[in-house]
Parts: structure tokens; C-alpha cells; sequence
């Protein structure tokens, strides 16, 4: 999903709108996106896999973010 954030290049502020920033008036920007790569995209998927045929021992409480996630 693409982030609906903007950065206002004048002052740094962050917000959902899309014309100004609501602080400065000044011109907005998408802010640097983060780096995906495609296998990055899938590794959550793998582990995912992985915990939930019990091949990977990850503690309980990573097991739980891992399966919610
Ligand atoms: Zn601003």
C-alpha cells in the first residue's frame, strides 16, 4: 500500500493532506518511500508458513505477531 503521508518540503511537518501544509502553506512532498524488495515482500510469508507448520521455534510472543501480522 502506498503511504497517504506527506512531508511538507518547507518545514518538515507530516500530514494527510495533499494541496498545502496545514502549518506553513509551503509545497508537499511524498516522503522517502521505504525499500521493497520482492523477496523482502515475501519473506514475511515464508516465515509465516514456516511458524505455522511449526518448523521454525520462535517464542510464543513472536509467534502470535508473526500470525497476526
Ligand atoms: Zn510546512
Amino acid at each position: 500500500m502506498r503511504s497517504l503521508l506527506r512531508r511538507c518540503a518547507k518545514c518538515g511537518a507530516y500530514t494527510l493532506r495533499k494541496d498545502v501544509c496545514p502549518k506553513c502553506g509551503g509545497p508537499l512532498e511524498v516522503p522517502h518511500p521505504p525499500k521493497y524488495s520482492p523477496e523482502d515482500k515475501y519473506q514475511i510469508y515464508r516465515i509465516k508458513m514456516k511458524v505455522m507448520a511449526g518448523k521454525m521455534p520462535v517464542k510464543e510472543e513472536t509467534r502470535l505477531k508473526i500470525l497476526s501480522s
